[in-house]
């Protein structure tokens, strides 16, 4: 028997929330029926700093069903990633995993029993997957799936298909806690952790009630922020260009050198181009050479945790006092 936790972020979700407490209710329930779950598992509301009615129902939720709900409430709204992490980070003392999902239930509730049965098998991270968006219109289909294809062109390696649907073990949770810089964009941090990990995969469902809080602009800032945040792909790129540019006004060179002694052109042409295209070759490359050091402080700035030791085969067991005053 596990303690589990699922924590929901909730902005501005009084309409879903009747709808989505009651069908958690029942899983749990199910669950401990079941022996799957201990009657220690909760379900944790995170209030995103919501306008609406959201937190004064989450309190009420805790006051009458104290043993299904825990209430977090945060002082503004800070954004669906820091919701969740401030949420997983709260309780991530408090049992053996958390699983994370939207308030909406877009995301299928039953792939919970499915990702337990990983855990309990010994994986440490579950990631769900959408396998069909058959539910999302054509456009929401194709804005996101070009964000996975996006992110990952651009360096910032991201599970296809996967929202901030997954099961985190204990461990792997404490290994999140590690990573200390500001622009946290879990997905793409998850899978930096290490650890087995494994997927299921469900059919996505529509919004049953209230709106989208992910219009095409978040999203765009969203894949901005994931791309920046995890990849210096982009200043490389730019390396790239100033190199092939330069290579490419040797050719220019050539050409208007070869021009030039067999009479085609007017006073001041070549040595014009010719500047034109090798200085702007190399004025690119050295940005990009700039650029690859600025990417390093970038990354030294981050001071990500280097390892995570999985296990550490030993026969020796060593009691700290036994070593001192060597
Ligand atoms: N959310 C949040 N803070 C925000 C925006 C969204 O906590 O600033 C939550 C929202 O309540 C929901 C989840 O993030 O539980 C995903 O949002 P939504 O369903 O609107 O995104 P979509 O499924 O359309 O991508
Ligand atoms: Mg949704």
């Amino acid at each position: 028997m596990k303690t589990i936790y699922l924590v929901i972020p909730c902005y501005n979700e009084e309409a879903v929330l009747p709808e989505t407490t009651k069908r958690l209710i029942e899983l749990m329930t199910h669950l401990q029926e079941k022996g799957t779950i201990t009657a220690d598992s909760r379900i944790v509301l995170v209030d995103d700093g919501s306008k609406d009615r959201t937190w004064a129902m989450i309190e009420e939720y805790y006051r009458t069903q104290p043993q299904f709900f825990e209430g977090i409430h945060l002082s503004r709204n800070q954004g669906h990633q820091n919701a969740l992490l401030a949420g997983m980070m709260t309780v991530r003392d408090r049992c053996d995993a958390i699983i994370s999902l939207d308030a909406d239930l877009q995301d299928d509730v039953n792939a919970i029993v499915e990702m337990i049965e990983k855990f309990t098998e010994g994986y440490d991270i579950v990631y769900g997957v959408r396998s069909a968006r058959k539910t999302d219109s054509a456009f929401k289909r194709m804005t996101a799936e070009s964000f996975y294809k996006l992110m990952n062109m651009m360096g910032a390696e991201v599970v296809y298909n996967h929202a901030d649907y997954r099961l985190m073990s204990r461990r792997a949770l404490d290994g999140l806690s590690q990573f200390r810089e500001v622009n946290l964009f879990l997905r793409g941090i998850v899978p930096m952790i290490g650890y087995p990990s494994t997927t299921v995969y469900y059919e996505r469902a529509k919004r049953f009630a209230g709106e989208s809080k992910y219009p095409l602009k978040k999203m765009l800032a969203f894949a901005m922020q994931g791309i920046t945040s995890l990849s210096t792909k982009p200043i490389r790129m730019i390396t790239s260009l100033g190199a092939l540019i330069f290579v490419v006004s040797i050719a220019m060179i050539i050409y208007c050198l070869v021009r030039y002694f067999t009479g085609h052109t007017v006073a001041g042409w070549t040595s014009t181009t010719i500047s034109v295209w090798a200085i702007g070759g190399l004025i690119l490359f050295a940005l990009g050479v700039i650029g690859e050091y600025i990417g390093k402080i970038y990354l030294e700035t981050k001071q990500r945790p280097k390892y995570f030791v999985e296990t550490y085969l030993s026969d020796r067991s060593v009691q700290h006092d036994d070593l001192t005053e060597r």
